[in-house]
């Protein structure tokens, strides 16, 4: 199977797309954990990336979409997976469509996670990451065991550069110009389903869940 996260940056895409990843037995791929694992890694891709990242732009549609096909292309994807952050823009959605198409396949479902902006402003400002193994935390959602420690690596955490208030705010308003019309792209497609994403983790799990029954 193969889905699709929509959503505003912060609606608690990725968290969803862990569920869903585990539940159905096929890969996470989020873009943005790509990115940043390049970046990490001090590759050419990441410090290209780096760039549009800490300033809350897109990173150019060619860059993205290489990545993400190499990604794809592993073998683990070949029952399908859970994209999370792509597509981000039409052309990246028809492109995807195109390569899907070629092999005779399509994307099965996009679930969009449907949050205010006034929530999101609200929850990104308690993001924490930790910068050494990418895990994510909450501070009031999902807390690490200890404060300021990531309960997996032990490192110290971190607010990314792209959830400083500054950078939410371009991202918010990025979102709503490139990525939003997304939703009318898969609603023509006809596999467009929306979750209330402001309810508690577990309540959206499930409505994600009744949407497989
Ligand atoms: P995320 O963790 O999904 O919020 O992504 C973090 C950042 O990575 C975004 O703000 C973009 O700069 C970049 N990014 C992630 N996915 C994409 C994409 N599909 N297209 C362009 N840029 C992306």
């Amino acid at each position: 199977m193969k889905i699709i996260m929509l959503g505003a940056p912060g609606a608690g895409k990725g968290t969803q797309a862990d569920r869903i990843a585990q539940e159905q037995n096929i890969p996470h791929i989020s873009t943005g954990d790509l990115f940043r694992a390049n970046v990490g890694g001090g590759t050419e891709l990441g410090m290209r990336a780096k760039e549009y990242m800490d300033r809350g732009a897109l990173v150019p549609d060619e860059l993205t979409v290489e990545m993400l096909f190499d990604r794809v292309a592993a073998e683990d994807c070949r029952d399908g997976y859970v994209l999370d952050g792509f597509p981000r823009t039409i052309p990246q959605a028809e492109v995807l469509k195109k390569e899907l198409e070629k092999r005779g396949d399509r994307v099965d479902l996009a679930i969009n996670v449907d949050v205010p902006d006034e929530n999101i402003v609200r929850r990104m400002g308690g993001r924490r990451a930790c910068p050494k193994c990418g895990a994510t935390y909450h501070i009031e959602h999902i807390p690490p065991k200890q404060e300021g420690i990531c309960d997996k690596c032990g490192a110290e955490l971190i607010i990314r550069d792209d959830d400083k208030p500054e950078t939410v705010q371009k991202r918010l308003s990025v979102y709503h110009e490139q990525t939003q019309p997304l939703i009318e792209f898969y609603e023509k497609e006809g596999i467009l389903r929306t979750v209330d994403g402001t309810k508690d983790m577990e309540q959206v799990f499930s409505d994600i869940k009744a949407l497989f029954a």
